[in-house]
């Protein structure tokens, strides 16, 4: 039994889902489980519409969007206007209409849940219902039915031991009698509340089924060719990275690298369950293959962050930074969600960088001043080597003056901005 998982811009189209029905196709010697995104741009757009609504401004032209959207792919899709699922997709939509009428009441993460999970409960049943038409029997299966988690909205935590009960003795029966489509992203809580995973979850979702399945592979199939040693956005000449082991993917995605989530590789790296990230555009080729190898040969791969915050505290006493104050700074940081990209410490300092968020910011700042003494610098970047040599950090820091340099065995990380720019 095998996984795969297609996100939102493999099913952005008409043309993207009768793609998905084509690898589906060449694929149905196996037993499959797929695992959707809301389609496109659609979590975006939902994002839109709750902050709208917890605004009070207009939310009719944003949604009215969103059901055109999905609406115009349903019509491509589907020749028979009487198909249920026009109905179906309508009356899921009207669990938004349902929470838009009352005034905005409840805690604003719930509500956000509550409205975001509608794009991969209507990108999956669209899915479903054309590979079902197409003659691939097909099972729709709900999530939040499986996925049991804790009442974190926006970034609810997975209970492992009642997810995999759930999935172990429910969904082998049902990927025997077809193809079953699932949602990505979401989960449900005991008392049948929808919650999601944070934001790109669905590749976790796929993990967390293909981990409680014992799957013999998950593969995410994607627009670009396979793992890339750099994102297309920053390097003209990348090169694909044809196996990976489990750990160097971890250390990547957890740098930043966007290819895969972060949560996806542990619980399959547990379970020696292999990923395959291959491209939707070009099913054919071959992909990036992560498993318990080791590449002997590791090409050296590049993550870049920008808008980056460099912020140095400095104890108000002199006292020193190790002993004294860096479980009270920590705190702080976790206290304010802000999630620390790498640090360096010296006696009496101790220097960070942060996304910058201008909501979370301020709030951090003034927390940190209690104690310290900060300076920090904005609009910098973050550069992360993994197998870095000289010329590698060449390549990346002409032109830049580095303002902090962290280097391990296997990886570099500086914070640098443009020479010339500290005006
Ligand atoms: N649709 C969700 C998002 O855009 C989850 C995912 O695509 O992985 O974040
Ligand atoms: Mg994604």
């Amino acid at each position: 039994m095998n996984v795969y998982k297609f996100g939102g811009a493999s099913v952005k189209d008409a043309a993207g889902v009768k793609n998905l029905a084509n690898i589906i196709r060449n694929n149905q010697q196996k037993e499959l489980l797929i695992v959707v995104s809301a389609m496109g741009k659609t979590t975006n757009a939902l994002e839109k519409l709750t902050f709208a609504y917890l605004d009070k401004t207009d939310t009719e032209a944003i949604f009215d969007e969103i059901k055109a959207y999905h609406t115009a792919v349903m019509n491509e899709l589907f020749e028979d206007k009487q198909h249920p699922v026009f109905n179906d997709v309508a009356n899921t939509f009207v669990e938004i209409d349902w929470i838009l009428e009352e005034e905005p009441q409840d805690n604003a993460d719930y509500i956000y849940d509550q409205i975001v999970s509608i794009g991969e409960l209507i990108s999956s049943k669209i899915v479903s219902a054309y590979l079902s038409t197409s003659g691939i029997p097909t099972q729709w299966i709900d999530a939040r039915s499986y996925i049991h988690t804790d009442n974190t909205y926006r970034e609810a935590k997975v209970d492992w031991d009642k997810t995999c009960a759930a999935i172990a003795s429910r969904v082998p029966g049902i990927i025997a009698n077809g193809v079953a489509v699932t949602q990505g992203f979401i989960g449900g809580t005991s008392e049948n509340y929808t919650t999601t995973l944070g934001r790109e979850g669905s590749d976790y979702t796929a993990a967390i089924f293909a981990s409680c399945l014992d799957a013999e592979s998950v593969t995410i199939w994607k627009d670009v060719p396979g793992v890339l040693n750099a994102d297309p956005k920053w390097f003209d000449e990348t090169e694909k990275i044809p196996a990976l082991s489990y750990h160097d993917a971890i250390e990547l995605t957890y740098y930043g690298a966007t290819v895969i989530h972060p949560k996806t590789i542990k619980p399959l790296q547990n379970k020696g369950i292999p990923l395959y990230v291959r491209s939707f555009i070009q099913p054919d080729g071959v992909g990036t293959k992560i498993s318990s190898q080791n590449n002997p040969l590791p090409i050296p791969s590049f993550i870049f962050k920008v808008n980056q915050v460099l912020i140095s505290i400095f104890p108000k006493d002199y006292s020193f930074i190790i002993e004294e104050n860096l479980s009270d700074i920590f705190n702080i940081f976790h206290e304010h969600k802000v999630k620390i990209n790498t640090m360096l410490n010296s006696a009496i300092s101790f220097s960070v960088s942060v996304d910058y968020d201008d909501h979370k910011l301020g709030k951090l700042l003034n927390s940190l001043r209690k104690n310290y003494n900060i300076k920090y610098n904005k609009d910098l970047e973050l550069v992360t080597i993994r197998y870095y040599n000289q010329q590698t950090i060449d390549r990346v820091t002409q032109n830049k003056d580095i303002l902090l340099e962290v280097k391990s065995r296997y990886t570099c990380q500086m914070v640098m901005r443009d020479k010339g720019s500290e005006l």
